[in-house]
């Protein structure tokens, strides 16, 4: 698959059970349906593996306002919305898969967040 945000190859990241998509040239990250809400709480520790994944990538921002495309999905356009109703962190979440694709830094402030 190819990073929505930047076009460079995604490479597969297994940390446990869960297997993910990380962009190494802005820190990007995608998640298959239902696969953020095993790491989108300080608590769970999965997320801990993948943020030390995604620690030595670059962060080539880039405007994070603009539409994207699924990876999966080339000619959907992605949804913007809300993480949560309590999170004002902006997502992109695919309306034909359910994937979600997080921009750098966006996982650690889901999970930092979540501890409030
Ligand atoms: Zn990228
Ligand atoms: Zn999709």
């Amino acid at each position: 698959m190819q990073c929505p945000r930047c076009g460079k190859s995604l490479s597969t990241v297994r940390v446990g059970s869960l297997e993910t998509d990380i962009c190494h040239s802005c820190a990007g990250i995608w998640f298959d349906r239902f696969e953020l809400s095993k790491v989108d709480e300080a608590h769970e520790v999965l997320g801990e593996f993948l943020l030390e994944e995604l620690a030595p990538h670059d962060r080539l921002l880039v405007a994070t306002s603009s539409r994207l495309r699924c990876p999966r999905d080339t000619d959907v356009v992605m949804m913007r919305r809300r993480f949560s109703p309590e999170q004002p962190i902006m997502i992109d979440e695919c309306p034909a898969c359910g994937g979600v694709w997080l921009d750098a830094d966006e996982l650690s402030a889901i999970r930092a967040l979540s501890e409030s």
